[in-house]
């Protein structure tokens, strides 16, 4: 039986009436064209097509037209749609009428990435760490009101969101995730929900499907669910740590039993290159203005650019255990972001270490927010950009990364970058009333 028939087979026995076909725009977000199951068939020989003009950051009015090609792995049923009309979705590549690639699809963006690194013979293994907030609904509209007053690994009765954490975790484990933990997280209201981790396109569509389960679970539940960065001043911020590895012939190749702290070689000049690039990924990682009310002192969120085996504060953190579960962890990356484009740019950054074997800096073994600016400067220790427009123009002047994203996707980055903080530049925040208004 072929492919095809074994897909359609499946999509008849599971009963399913619609299927979603999704697919991120340039920012991330989930777009999806939903199809009768009727049409299956020639979604999945053909693809369906659609217009593209009024996706963010895709294509042009005159050459809008697109092709959605269900990648059959994706399949899975959306466990909370009503089981008398079954809903199941794929996530899809996106081509043009010829059936090339469309260069401004994200997803192709990390595939091209992970097949250089391929060709090299690694397989990106990333493990991204999801943070979020859950607020109430008051009169049918989100708010920043806590739902619980809960803090680190809380139980109930504190974490009142133990119910709604457990059918996240549930749904999300009948779309096919290995969810390997949860608990309450910092600050009121916020949790982590971990699942495992695995080649970087694999959880990259995991990302795009997390936050859209998450966010549909907690609304059943009368709750909304956010990835903002920082929807509160003066509490934590959610980010989404990302662990990364590379396997090369089955084996980690961060992992050697004989090297200091057992880091490879390999190990080192990967983190030195996303050292390197550090200013430039955060364009990325951190798309929003509000992200960088995030990467602020006090927190628990990084600001400056230096890593560490041993403590929290460095931008890269080698988590202890070795073996097969070696691994770097990059702290600064915040749910708001574009998985496929950030995985991307973190593989790129560390290709590039590897292949010219750079040397990382000295591990920075002090709680680096303890130093003074002196010391910081002393230990070359540099600072992650402090607002968008800044590490907007980190990201147009690195060639690697711009090259990585490809020109679409580069220019369509840099004129969001640009719109966006515009208006915000331009905007009158209360925090400038408060200020300003009485005093003079
Ligand atoms: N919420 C913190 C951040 O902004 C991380 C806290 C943690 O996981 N220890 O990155
Ligand atoms: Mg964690
Ligand atoms: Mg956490
Ligand atoms: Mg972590």
């Amino acid at each position: 039986m072929s492919e095809i028939s074994r897909m359609l087979e499946k999509i008849e026995k599971d009963k399913v009436k619609f299927i979603r076909l999704q697919f991120s725009d340039i920012q991330g977000q989930i777009k999806n064209v939903a199809i009768p199951a009727m049409q299956a068939e020639k979604a999945l020989t053909q693809g369906i097509s659609f217009d593209g003009s009024s996706i963010e950051g895709f294509a042009r009015i005159e050459e809008s037209d697109m092709l959605l090609r269900p990648d059959h792995s994706t399949y899975t049923v959306l466990p909370w749609r009503p089981e008398e009309a079954r809903v199941a979705r794929f996530i899809c590549d996106v081509h043009r009428p010829d059936g090339t690639p469309f260069e401004g699809d994200p997803r192709y963006i990390l595939k091209k990435t992970l097949a250089e690194a391929a060709e090299m013979g690694y397989t990106f293994n990333t493990g991204p760490e999801l943070e979020f907030f859950l607020f109430k609904m008051i009169n049918g509209e989100p708010s920043v009101e806590f739902q619980d007053h809960g803090g680190y690994f809380d139980l109930a009765p504190t974490d009142l969101a133990e119910n709604v954490r457990r059918d996240i975790i549930l749904a999300l484990t009948d779309m096919g995730f290995e969810i390997e933990a949860s608990h309450h997280e910092v600050a009121e209201s916020q949790h982590e929900i971990d699942f495992k981790y695995g080649d970087a396109l694999k959880t990259a569509d995991n990302v795009v499907t997390f936050r859209f389960a998450t966010k549909t679970i907690a609304l059943l539940n009368n709750l909304h669910a956010t990835f903002m960065a920082k929807p509160v001043y003066g509490i934590n911020g959610s980010g989404m740590h990302v662990n990364c590895s590379l396997f090369k012939d089955g084996k980690n190749a961060f992992f050697d039993p004989d090297a200091p702290l057992q880091l490879s070689k390999v190990s080192q000049h990967f983190i030195a290159g996303v050292l390197n690039h550090a200013k430039s990924i955060t364009r990325v990682a951190n798309p929003t203005v509000n992200s960088y009310k995030r990467l602020v002192p006090g927190y628990e969120a990084p600001v400056y650019i230096a890593w560490s085996a041993s403590n929290r504060t460095a931008l890269v953190r080698v988590p202890a255990p070795r073996g097969n579960s070696t691994r770097i962890e990059l702290r600064s990356p915040d749910p708001t972001c574009n998985p496929y484009l950030t995985f991307a740019s973190i593989l790129a950054a560390g290709i590039e270490g590897i292949k010219n074997e750079i040397e990382p800096p000295a591990d920075a073994s002090k709680n680096i927010f303890h130093m003074t600016e002196a010391e910081r400067q002393q230990a070359h220790i540099d600072t992650l950009p402090g607002d968008l427009i800044t590490a907007n123009r980190h990201f147009m002047e690195d060639d690697l990364l711009c090259s990585t994203c490809g020109k679409h996707v580069t220019e369509g980055l840099n004129s969001i970058a640009e719109m966006e903080w515009d208006s915000y530049r331009t905007a009158v925040h209360p925090w400038e009333v408060e200020q300003y208004l009485t005093r003079y």
